[in-house]
Formats: structure tokens, sequence, C-alpha cells
């Protein structure tokens, strides 16, 4: 019955059917269904999880990098390094945070308190300095006992 003609010309020319699946705009899908399946790589729902994982994945991703932007502290005070040196030591210790980086980010600490404190300083130095002129006499003007 079947001509031996037909087959390999078939066989090469494998029909490659349209997606059934609706484009969100509820069009028809204008992709080629993936071999033997009615659908489409985006419309597939077996490839639809891995496409929402992959998805999700990025946006895990994304989403912890928001979190770091929104944690990001100015640890510009002193209760601000407090709470920081804080949150970095429960961090390690809940192991969300590993040693190393701790390590690093106390280390800025400590060289942020020093800047807080020498800045501190200067700008104590600096009033003091603006209140000077007034209570020193300028030279020369000492002219008791001649
Ligand atoms: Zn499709």
């Amino acid at each position: 019955m079947r001509s031996p003609a037909v087959a390999p010309q078939s066989a090469a020319s494998t029909p490659r059917s349209p997606c059934t699946g609706e484009t969100k705009s509820g069009a028809a899908c204008q992709a080629f269904a993936l071999p033997g399946r009615p659908f489409c790589l985006t419309h597939d729902p077996d490839r639809a999880a891995d496409a929402t994982a992959a998805r999700s994945k990025g946006a895990a991703v994304s989403n912890r990098l928001r979190s770091i932007e929104g944690k990001r502290q100015k640890l510009d005070t002193v209760s601000a390094l407090v709470e920081f040196t804080g949150g970095v030591i429960q961090d390690v210790l809940e192991g969300t945070v590993l040693p190393d980086v701790a390590r690093v980010c106390l280390y800025g600490v400590s060289i942020q308190r020093q800047l807080l404190e020498a800045s501190d300083l200067e700008q104590r130095l600096a009033a003091l300095e603006a209140r000077e002129p007034a209570q020193h006499p300028q030279k020369g003007q000492h002219q008791w006992g001649r």
C-alpha cells in the first residue's frame, strides 16, 4: 500500500505545525510548535515551568540586589555603625553572611569609625578656632610696666 517514494520525502519535510497557543493579546501564536508538541517553546506548558523557573531565578537575583540596595546604609554616625555591626554579627551567626565578607565589613566599620572621629575632631577644632580671635589679645598690645 505505502509507496516507498513518499516515505523518505515526508520524513525529510517533518511537518512543522503552527503553535496552537495564543499570545497575551489573544491572537494566534505565529511561532512553530515544538516537534511532536502542539505548542511552541513559549506556550508549551511543560516548558513554561522551565521558563517560569528561569524568570523567577532572575527575579530572585534582582530582588536580592534590590534588597541590598535598600539595605545600603550611610554608616555616617556612630549609632548607624553600631546597628550595622550588630547586623553583620547576627548574619554571620545565622550563616547568611560569609565570615570573610563579615571580616571585610567589620574592617570597613573600623575605618569608618576612625574617619568619624577624625571629622568630629576637625569640627570641634574648627568651632574652637572660630571663637579664638576674640579671646586672645593681639601681640604688641601688652603695654604695662614700662
Ligand atoms: Zn506559541
